[in-house]
């Protein structure tokens, strides 16, 4: 038998994400001071610390704990940096990455869960990332540019907004492909000259899709 203490499925969750490949101390330990559980609400919150993606409001899902992991991995917050996230959800990637950078935005299409994150961000008392109501494939212009840039739905191509509001030596990762298909998880790196691309590893992601949802 498995215990079900609130340690023991810490300690649990953690051994998963490691099992994974997740090696950064600094992700780890922003997953284990950031609890998934507040992050979801209703039938599925008993599922909040098993390795799987879950339904949230607006017809969304959080990503698995082990996705969040590997892509914050990639991503290498660094504790100076402004980093953007693109699709904000339940607002659990946007609060991993406020433990690891200086400041965070992150845009969702849906106002409800866009406001439903900032109530979280706010009863967890992390001050340094804002949730904003509006169409993320244009990026946040008036806070540009970004040391780092996360997109967490899939785009056909990584969207030519983003890449203009990443700062020389910064970092997007972004998950790319149709959406019905597997999706292929890229890392985009921009340098004095241009922009250097590796994919990392298949990945499956809701849609980024375009303009402001009706709720
Ligand atoms: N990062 C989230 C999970 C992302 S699910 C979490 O930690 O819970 C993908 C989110 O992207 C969904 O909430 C969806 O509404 C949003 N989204 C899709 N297209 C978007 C767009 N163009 N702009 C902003 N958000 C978008």
């Amino acid at each position: 038998m498995t215990g079900d203490s609130a340690a023991e499925r810490k300690m649990q969750f953690l051994f998963a994400l490691r099992s994974k490949g997740v090696t950064d101390a600094r992700v780890l330990g922003a997953m284990e001071k950031i609890d998934r559980g507040v992050f979801i609400k209703g039938h599925f919150a008993p599922r909040a610390y098993e390795d799987m993606p879950l339904p949230i409001a607006c017809g969304q899902t959080i990503s698995q704990p082990s996705v969040v992991a590997i892509m914050t991995q990639a991503l290498d917050v660094q504790p100076r940096d402004k980093v953007l996230e693109i699709g904000t959800g339940s607002g659990y990637q946007a609060a991993i990455l406020s433990r690891l950078a200086r400041r965070v935005y992150t845009v969702e299409r849906h106002r409800r869960l866009a406001a439903e994150a900032q109530a979280r961000f706010e009863a967890l008392a992390l001050t340094n990332v804002t949730a904003i109501a509006a169409d993320g494939s244009f990026g946040l212009p008036e806070q540009a540019p970004f040391d780092r840039i996360l997109v967490t739905a899939a785009a056909e191509d990584p969207p030519g907004p983003l890449l203009a509001q990443l700062r020389v030596g910064g970092i997007m990762i972004v998950p790319v492909g149709q959406s019905d298909t597997v999706q292929r998880l890229i890392k985009v790196t921009r340098t004095e000259t241009g922009l250097d691309y590796d994919e990392l590893r298949e990945v499956r992601f809701v849609p980024l899709v375009e303009g402001l949802g009706n709720d």
